[in-house]
C-alpha cells in the first residue's frame, strides 16, 4: 500500500501496519473514511482516556450493526482461560459469550480504553495521537495484533505492560511480539512540571533535568525501554518529532484537535501475491 499519508512499518508476515501523517485527520470522519479506503481495512477506534485497559475487537461491522463488537477478554468466558489454540472451539465460545454478554456493546460508542487488540482478519486497530506515542504490536505467528496509545499518564500507569500482558492472554508469545513506535513529541520539546517529572523519575522513566530546574520527559525513549522490559522486540521507531515536523499534528506546538495515529491489522485476504511479497521481505530482513 503506497500513499503519501501512510508510513508503512514491517511487523512481519501477514501483518498490515502504518503510521499516518497529517494528510489524514483522524479526528474527522472524512479523514477516518479516507484511511479506511487507503488501508482496505474496517477501522476500529477507541475513546482514549489515558488509562491502561485493552479492549478486544471481536467482530467488524456487518449489515446488522454499525459498530464493532468489543470485549474485555480476547474470547471465551471471563472465568475461563481464553480458548485461542482451537479455532473452531474458539468461534463457538465467542458466539456464546457474545450472545450472553456483548450484545450491549453493539451500536455504542467506541470503548473507553488506550489499547485495542484483535485476532480477527480485516480489522484495522487505530490509536490517535498528536504528541503522545502510538505503538503498534504484533505476534505474526499467533496472529494477534494490538495498537496502544502512550501518553505520560498511560506511560506512568503501565499501559505498555498491560497491553503486552493482554496480548499474552490472547495467545501471543511475549517474546514473539514485534513493536513499532510512531512519531511523537521529542524530549527537547516536552517540558513537564516538577510533579510529572517526579512521578516519571520515581517510575524509572527518562527525564532530562536542566540546570535552572526545568524537566523534560522523554516519552518515546521511555516507551522503547518499557517495551523492551516487557519482552517485545523493537522493529521500527519513527523518530520524528510531532512538534517540529510540518507533516505531523502537535497538541503542544499547535493546540490542534486534529490527530494522526497508527493502524495495525491482519489483512482480510491472504492472496498468493501478498504471501510472496511477504516471503521476500521475510528472507531479506527477518527474524530468527
Ligand atoms: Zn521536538
Amino acid at each position: 500500500m503506497t500513499h503519501s499519508g501512510l508510513i508503512p512499518v514491517d511487523l512481519g508476515v501477514d501483518i498490515a501496519a502504518w503510521f499516518t501523517t497529517a494528510q489524514f485527520d483522524l479526528a474527522d470522519e472524512t479523514g477516518r473514511a479516507a484511511l479506511a479506503e487507503a488501508t482496505g481495512l474496517s477501522l476500529a477506534f477507541a475513546s482514549q482516556v489515558h488509562g491502561t485497559d485493552m479492549a478486544w475487537v471481536l467482530s467488524p461491522p456487518d449489515n446488522q450493526t454499525t459498530a464493532f463488537v468489543y470485549a474485555n477478554r480476547p474470547s471465551g468466558d471471563p472465568n475461563q482461560p481464553p480458548a485461542t489454540s482451537q479455532p473452531a472451539a474458539q468461534a463457538e465460545t465467542k458466539h456464546h459469550w457474545l450472545g450472553r454478554a456483548f450484545h450491549k456493546h453493539l451500536d455504542q460508542a467506541p470503548p473507553k480504553c488506550d489499547a485495542l487488540g484483535s485476532q480477527v482478519r480485516g480489522i484495522g486497530l487505530v490509536m490517535r495521537t498528536a504528541d503522545c506515542v502510538p505503538v503498534l504490536l504484533a505476534d505474526p505467528e499467533a496472529g494477534v495484533v494490538a495498537a496502544v496509545h502512550v501518553g505520560w499518564r498511560g506511560l506512568l500507569a503501565g499501559v505498555i505492560q498491560s497491553a503486552v500482558a493482554a496480548m499474552e492472554a490472547g495467545g501471543a508469545g511475549r517474546h514473539q511480539i514485534r513493536a513499532a513506535i510512531g512519531p511523537a513529541i521529542c524530549v527537547d520539546c516536552y517540558e513537564v512540571g516538577q510533579d510529572v517529572a517526579g512521578q516519571a523519575l520515581a517510575g524509572g522513566h527518562q527525564v532530562k533535568q536542566g540546570p535552572a530546574g526545568g524537566a523534560w520527559l522523554n516519552m518515546p525513549g521511555s516507551t522503547v525501554s518499557q517495551l523492551e522490559q516487557a519482552g517485545a522486540r523493537i522493529i521500527e521507531w519513527i523518530d520524528e518529532c510531532t512538534a517540529e515536523s510540518p507533516r505531523l499534528y502537535s497538541w503542544r506546538a499547535e493546540r490542534t484537535l486534529s490527530r494522526q495515529g497508527g493502524v495495525v491489522g491482519l489483512p482480510a485476504d491472504r492472496s498468493n501475491e501478498t504471501d510472496q511479497r511477504h516471503a521476500g521481505q521475510y528472507a531479506a530482513n527477518d527474524l530468527p
